[in-house]
């Protein structure tokens, strides 16, 4: 039987890749270094550019079975709530294909898990974390470190899905000067109940709030029974580590805004939150290249993005399905399928990775940048918004 593709990280992109590369006939062994495949907490929106690839791997029962499909989109300006523009994306099905759709985290995560576990030709193993490889003689061997120890493991190749602070990035580009630094804005984040927040808010919409230096998206989840909320605001580290590990009160979030001075019902939403976890943002900037002979990288490692085009992970899904067409059309050898991968995925990434980071300064615009912006998004209104963005949808 020939060596596996081997995946390092389980997460949404690498779950979709061994589910893309499974697709196109190749075994796949999928390692994931946490004892458990789970995702914590939180929403996730997934654009129809995602949306449609996942339909294409036959995803979209699942999907369908534990999304919410938010009806539009609503830009408001923070102090006062006004809505600058609503984007009706109630027929994103006829428009871009798939629908705008909205997950817990752990249902997404779960859907895929569940399709990748029932694929004869995915093998998942967990508490296997990739540590250093080595491809000389041919075949790639890579060591993976477990319970038991380190174990030698051959694949004909390996993709390194391994997130923000990838190993297998570290062992691939050695000489890249790259480690992620904060972006200077950190998310917090808490679900709340639907029954807790203003009922002015608990429509099947999503939200996006615009502050000088801080905004707020949030949109329902399970049937509307609870609202994710995501502050996003410019301030100092407040330590070097990337995990989520302080977490702030609905008073104590809310006095961080108090400079804003937000609308009554979005400080009514922050404050209904229990619990806010804290989530600083890293970056790094795009790679000139993602592949050496039989190694790869996909998702976070190969791109991490702010989060304010709500892009990383689909990219990450488009990352996954463009490498299962590489598989099914090329298949020769596995170099020459990574660097038709890359070379078909690096360009829109890398433009992916500028927008968000752009996006971020616009929404976080004061003074008059923020007048001039607001009268802007109005002229534009709903639809011109979302025909801006077309180039990510279509
Ligand atoms: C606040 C916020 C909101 C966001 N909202 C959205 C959104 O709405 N829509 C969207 O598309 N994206 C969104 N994103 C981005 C999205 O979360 C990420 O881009 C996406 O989760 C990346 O997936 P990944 O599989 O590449 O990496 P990860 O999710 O980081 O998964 C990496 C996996 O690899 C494992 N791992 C790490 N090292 C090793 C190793 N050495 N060996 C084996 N396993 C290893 C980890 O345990 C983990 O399971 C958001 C991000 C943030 C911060």
């Amino acid at each position: 039987m020939s060596a596996p593709i081997a995946i390092a990280g389980a997460g949404i992109g690498g779950l979709t890749a061994a589910l893309a590369i499974a697709g196109a006939g190749r075994r796949v062994l999928l390692l994931e270094r946490a004892q458990r495949i789970e995702e914590v907490g939180a929403g996730f929106q997934i654009a129809p550019n995602a949306g449609r690839a996942l339909a294409r791997l036959g995803l979209e029962e699942a999907l369908a079975a534990v999304a919410l499909e938010p009806r539009a989109i609503n830009v408001r300006r923070g102090r006062d709530g006004q809505v600058l523009a609503r984007l009706d994306i109630s027929d994103s099905r006829a428009q871009w294909g798939a629908p705008f759709r909205v997950f817990h985290r752990a249902d997404l995560q779960q859907a895929l898990l569940q399709a990748a576990q029932a694929n004869p030709e995915i093998e998942i193993r967990t508490g296997a974390r990739v540590g250093e490889f080595d491809d000389a003689g041919g075949l790639l061997r890579l060591s993976v470190h477990g319970a038991e120890g380190v174990a030698e493991i051959e694949a004909a190749g390996l993709v390194g899905a391994d997130g923000q602070r990838s190993t297998v990035r570290a062992h691939l580009l050695p000489t890249e000067r790259d480690l992620p630094f904060y972006s200077g804005r950190t998310a917090w984040r808490a679900l709340v109940p639907a029954e807790l927040a203003p009922p002015a808010l608990r429509a099947r919409e999503s939200n996006l709030w615009l502050m000088p230096g801080a905004h707020v998206v949030h949109y329902p989840l399970r049937d509307g029974a609870i609202i994710n909320v995501v502050v996003i605001v410019s301030e100092p580290p407040r330590h070097a580590e990337g995990a989520a590990i302080l977490s702030l009160d609905g008073s104590e979030l809310a006095r961080l805004l108090d400079r804003q001075r937000p609308a009554r019902d979005l400080a009514a939403l922050i404050e209904a939150g229990a619990s806010w976890r804290h989530w600083p943002l890293f970056a790094r900037p795009p790679l000139k290249r993602w592949s050496r002979g039989a190694v790869t990288l996909l998702g976070d490692a190969a791109h991490p993005m702010m989060p304010f085009l709500a892009q990383g992970a689909a990219q990450a899904i488009e990352d996954a399905e463009a490498l299962g067409r590489a598989f099914g059309q090329l298949g020769a050898t596995v170099e020459s399928v990574f660097a038709a991968y890359e070379a078909a995925r690096i360009g829109r990434a890398a433009r992916v990775v500028r927008a968000s980071w752009r996006q971020g300064e616009y929404f976080h615009m004061g003074g008059l940048g923020a007048t001039a912006r607001d009268l802007a998004i109005r002229t534009l209104g709903g639809r011109g918004m979302l025909a801006r963005n077309a180039w990510l949808y279509r």
